[in-house]
């Protein structure tokens, strides 16, 4: 795996250190509250940082800047007119096996459906819908195994694209019943993971992203908030954190050490923490890292189901163990 990259010397210096995004983040913190989004927004507020997330994001190479820009552009149909009649729902099961098959077959790699949950809410974020509909979207394993190079990040660009395609084609879909719908893909005011953790789709690893098992955390996500009434999947147990405490593949490979072995406490929840003021500036240089998500053994094409049921068997057996 290559992990050359250009770095380039940056023509700025801080006039005063920066807050750190640790504590922006609520390291430490025992209280539960909503995280503050500082990047990564839709445009539709002025974030913090959104100045400087710009000047990186055009000192990319040109290739990845463009499609950027492209799916930026898509991303203007994430939502728009609704049809005047409204489809009655007689069955929420029908129309959620529906709506599944759809998503499905306008490209998406795995589906699943959530209740909106006030986790997915930045700070001052007001999103007003009933249901979500979480939609993963493979990366191809070949090409991301060249990150930190232009390549990956064309790859990951283009798995953008492909995502953000397939939930404004859902959206269209579902306004034109007559009922609200919006997509949210890269660069949205809202939190994709604790979405497609409460949708079924996965549970969240040391490296601070989703794990599937289908594609391991080499995905994208993207969510279409609505109000037709659906039936909601539900958490599930693949067995991430069996494979995790043990695991240090992420770990070792970060080139920066962000990836901490234990868990912390962050906004009143104890989970698996990436250091922030590590991990962002290299993500920044480095055409947007990834090399956490490309070592993690789930990761490796059609590995996660069999290595999910091969983690609760073994889990069981120590279960049986412990009563003998
Ligand atoms: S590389 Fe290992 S420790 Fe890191 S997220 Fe994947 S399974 Fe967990
Ligand atoms: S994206 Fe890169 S820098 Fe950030 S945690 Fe993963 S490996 Fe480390």
């Amino acid at each position: 795996m290559k992990k050359n990259f250009p770095s380039p010397e940056l023509p700025f210096a801080y006039r005063d250190q920066p807050l750190s995004g640790n504590i922006i983040n609520g390291l430490g913190e025992t209280n539960k509250r909503a995280a503050t989004q500082i990047f990564h927004g839709s445009g539709a507020r002025e974030l913090e940082w959104s100045k400087l997330e710009l000047f990186f994001g055009l000192i990319n190479p040109f290739k990845v800047s463009w499609l950027n820009l492209v799916n930026r552009w898509m991303l203007r149909d994430a939502d728009g007119r609704i049809a005047k009649s409204k489809r009655k729902i007689t069955s929420h099961a029908d129309i959620t096996a529906e709506i599944k098959d759809l998503a499905l077959s306008f490209g998406a790699g795995s589906v699943g459906t959530s209740p909106m949950i006030k986790e997915a809410l930045y700070k001052g974020g007001e999103i007003n819908y009933a249901n979500a509909i979480v939609i993963l979207y493979p990366m191809d394993s070949d090409e991301m195994q060249h990150v930190t190079t232009a390549r990956a990040g064309t790859e990951t660009m283009r798995a953008y694209m492909e995502i953000s395609r397939t939930a404004i084609e859902l959206s269209k879909k579902i306004r034109a019943m007559g009922w609200r719908a919006r997509a949210y893909c890269e660069g949205a005011d809202l939190l994709h993971i604790p979405l497609a953790i409460n949708a079924g789709l996965g549970q969240l690893g040391k490296h601070g992203s989703l794990i599937c098992r289908e594609f391991g955390s080499s995905m994208r996500i993207a969510t279409i908030l609505t109000d037709l009434p659906l039936d909601h999947d539900k958490p599930i147990d693949i067995a991430v954190d069996d494979l995790c405490i043990g695991c240090r593949r992420c770990t070792i490979d970060c080139p920066v050490d962000a990836i901490s072995d234990e868990k912390h406490m962050v906004r009143g929840d104890d989970k698996w923490y990436v250091d922030f003021d590590k991990c962002v500036p290299y993500f920044t240089e480095a055409v947007g890292c990834g090399i956490c998500i490309e070592v993690c053994p789930w990761s490796k094409p059609d590995r996660g189901f069999s290595l999910s049921e091969k983690l609760l068997k073994k889990r069981e057996k120590n279960k049986l163990k412990e009563l003998k």
